[in-house]
């Protein structure tokens, strides 16, 4: 059975744009891209080590369930360099990075498992999310707070910077 499901990307490390398309392409050999938003600059969250981040969203269509489909996003993280590394230093909770790719929807499943949360708990509260997501989703609805993403997009208070950048192919 095939599912939908919404993918957020994030680089603050090296060739940003570059590791972001690259992080696309990757995906597509395992996934049906089936929409792609534009490419936005978004300012680090605070606490974060590292400059500002480019960030986009993917939907894909996928047989994967979601704990496959979360190692296949770890899996592409690590081919473009992310270092995990860093995880032991449990301060750091936001590290610089060449790849960030988290799980934001996956149909309308509510998903709270030791390794994947889902939707993704943050996704109302940050503005580099919620902008490309409404781009190419405006009125999906958010399973548990039920609002659609317009909704938690006007709502939302993140005064994080969000600047279009370019077009991923
Ligand atoms: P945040 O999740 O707040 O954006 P982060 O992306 O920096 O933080 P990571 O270090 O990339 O966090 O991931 C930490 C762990 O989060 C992963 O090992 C993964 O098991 C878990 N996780 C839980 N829910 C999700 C999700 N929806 N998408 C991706 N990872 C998730
Ligand atoms: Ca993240
Ligand atoms: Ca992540």
């Amino acid at each position: 059975m095939m599912h939908q499901a919404y993918i957020g990307l994030g680089a603050n490390l090296g060739d940003r744009f570059q590791q972001c398309q690259q992080a696309i392409d990757l995906l597509r050999t395992h996934a049906v891209v089936t929409a792609v938003a534009p490419c936005y600059e978004t300012d680090p969250i605070p606490g974060t080590e590292g400059g500002a981040f480019l960030n986009g969203v993917l939907k894909i269509a996928t047989d994967k369930a979601p704990e496959p489909l979360l190692l296949l996003l770890q899996e592409v993280e690590i081919q473009l360099g992310r270092e995990r590394a860093m995880r032991r230093k449990r301060a750091i909770r936001w590290g610089a990075r060449t790849m960030d790719l988290d799980l934001l929807f996956f149909d309308e499943k509510v998903i709270r498992t030791r390794n994947l949360v889902v939707p993704h708990p943050e996704l109302e509260k940050r503005r580099f999310v919620l902008q490309p997501l409404a781009d190419l989703a405006p009125d999906l609805l958010h399973p548990t707070l039920q609002k659609t993403v317009k909704q938690l997009l006007v709502e939302c208070s993140d005064p994080g910077q969000v600047v279009y950048f370019g077009k991923f192919t």
